[in-house]
């Protein structure tokens, strides 16, 4: 998608590791007042844009500016691309995004991702060890605004002229956390009527809806990359959500538990960013709405989505439904756009939290599917996986990138491998996955062979009925 260079692993000075084994993120630094006057007011568009120059040419090395779109006022979505390869894709190294701000008035993941590039770009430079491991590793996308232009109308309104919505929505009015394509409802429909297929449900959506730029661009970059994990960071409340976000009745009104098929898995991986954070997890704060069914943190600082209200059209179940990527939406703050000044306390509270999410992305397994004769790559290879305890695979298989690349983020356990992949005979591996490494998922590759069969009429009928076998008969 972008230019290529040549790979830099980044090498750690031994002596700086002791120096910055008590500076690191995860030491509870102190705030120093330098860095609160820093970072203790918001970036408008221009010193954003400016801020994430200024770290890409102070990091060239390990940093890649892009643009996936414009906002409806022309406004650049501008990513910062942080790798040892940066602006390319490498076979198994997992690929994180975080989003900010897709509601305008809801800036403080903005300015906590545009924080946290200089964070990784200045650990790189001064050897802080956990930042040189994450960076040769992992391939990281921070987009810190999806909504610019909503930012700058909250931005413009004096705070005490501002409503709960001023700049929630684009400029055109239209949320964008309601603009995806509603895939759960498609999800649900399969599920009543018995079809066995439960994921990249893009191709069976059609609503002729024309969608906001906004949405289009980040929907696009979603599919553009084979994203493993992803954050989109919002305000209103201090607990992390996970999917499914949308009821399967949207019209009853209900709040109803709607469970993925990997609600274990999302429940782990909200989990981390609440016991992580400085009080999401904890009761030591008031419920935002101040009853006590917002009490999340009585439930660990995380909820279901569509448990606590029905979104439908929203970008985290986009995400699950429509590619590989698990994207949770974390709620940092009860009050909407604080005072610029509470920033620094804001990223004091959350920095952990950031890492640690994003070290998720090497959990579980990933691996090479390929052709056991040529040993050529398989492109949309199957892959499903069955927890020990269960008899059927979980209803939510990943597919293998253009590279024979695949991921699949699960807490520790037990599981069975099977990978299906259309003329080859179907394959399957026990793993034992500890998750003790924190830099890589459990590397496990398969070679298929070739399927002796005369491939069939209707291939893609074969594969329905495979698939139908894998998830009802095992
Ligand atoms: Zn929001």
């Amino acid at each position: 998608m972008l230019h290529a260079m040549r790979p830099v692993l980044l090498a750690t000075a031994l002596l700086a590791v002791t120096a910055h084994a008590f500076l690191g993120f995860g030491s509870g630094s102190a705030r120093n007042a330098a860095d609160d006057a820093k970072w203790g007011h918001y970036h408008n568009q221009e010193q954003l844009e400016t801020k994430l120059n200024e770290i890409n040419e102070k990091c060239p090395e390990i940093s890649t500016l892009y643009e996936i779109g414009k906002s409806v006022e022309g406004r650049s979505l501008v990513v910062i691309h942080f790798s040892t390869t940066p602006g390319e894709h490498v076979p198994t190294k997992p690929e994180v995004k975080l989003i900010g701000n897709m509601h305008g008035n809801e800036p403080i993941g903005r300015e906590l991702l545009l924080r946290f590039a200089e964070n990784l770009c200045d650990g790189a430079i001064n050897n802080d060890k956990e930042v040189i491991q994450l960076l040769n590793s992992t391939s990281i996308h921070i987009l810190p605004s999806m909504n610019p232009d909503g930012f700058e109308l909250a931005l413009s309104t004096e705070p005490a002229q501002r409503q709960w919505l001023t700049g929630r929505a684009n400029i055109n009015g239209v949320d964008l956390n309601r603009d995806f394509p509603d895939l759960d409802s498609i999800f649900y429909e399969l599920q009543k009527i018995q079809v066995p297929k439960f994921d990249h449900l893009l191709s069976l959506f059609d609503d002729n809806v024309d969608r906001q730029p906004e949405t289009i661009a980040v929907g696009q970059w979603t599919l553009s990359l084979p994203f493993v994990l992803s954050a989109n960071f919002h305000e209103g409340d201090l607990v992390a959500n996970y999917p499914f976000d949308a009821a399967i009745d949207e019209n009853s009104q209900k709040t109803d538990y709607s469970a993925s098929p990997d609600d274990g898995t999302f429940r782990w991986l909200a989990k981390s960013y609440a016991d992580n954070h400085a009080h999401m997890s904890k009761n030591d704060h008031a419920p935002c709405d101040g009853s006590s069914q917002d009490a999340f943190a009585r439930q660990g600082g995380i909820t279901n989505g569509a448990k606590w209200y029905s979104v439908a059209g929203g970008m985290q179940d986009f995400n699950y439904l429509a590619t590989n990527a698990m994207e949770i939406t974390l709620e940092l703050s009860c009050e909407k756009m604080p005072a610029g000044s509470q920033l620094p306390q804001f990223w004091e509270d959350n920095k952990k939290s950031i890492f640690e999410y994003v070290w998720k992305s090497h959990s579980g397994i990933k691996g090479l599917v390929v052709d056991a004769t040529t040993g050529e790559p398989i492109y949309r290879a199957v892959v499903w996986i069955r927890n020990g305890t269960e008899t059927v695979p979980i209803k939510h298989p990943v597919t293998t990138w253009s590279e024979g690349d695949y991921y699949r983020i699960l807490p520790a356990g037990q599981y069975e491998v099977i990978v299906a992949a259309e003329g080859y005979d179907i394959a399957a591996k026990n793993v034992t996955i500890e998750n003790k490494v924190r830099d890589s998922a459990l590397v496990v590759n398969f070679a298929l062979s070739p399927s002796a069969e005369q491939p069939s009429e209707n291939e893609q009928e074969k594969i329905a009925e495979l698939v139908d076998e894998i998830t009802r008969r095992r």
